[in-house]
């Protein structure tokens, strides 16, 4: 499984700061949003799992 961030993303930052193995902040048509970096997903199940709690605009959820 895969997370993924879908265009609700409003930038906050917040999943990156929780895990930067795994997300990361790109500037993208003018707007900064957060991008899924190739990463071992299943080792950072639960910073994922917290991040897609903590974002604010409910925009990280996991492929299925
Ligand atoms: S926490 Fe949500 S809104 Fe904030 S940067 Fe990450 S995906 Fe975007």
């Amino acid at each position: 499984m895969k997370p993924i961030v879908n265009d609700s993303c409003i930038g906050c930052g917040t999943c990156e700061s929780i895990c930067p193995e795994v997300f990361k902040m790109e500037e993208k048509d003018d707007r900064i949003i957060a991008v899924v970096k190739e990463a071992d997903y299943a080792l950072h199940k639960d910073k994922v799992d917290e991040s897609i709690v903590a974002c604010p605009v409910q925009a990280i959820s996991w492929e299925e």
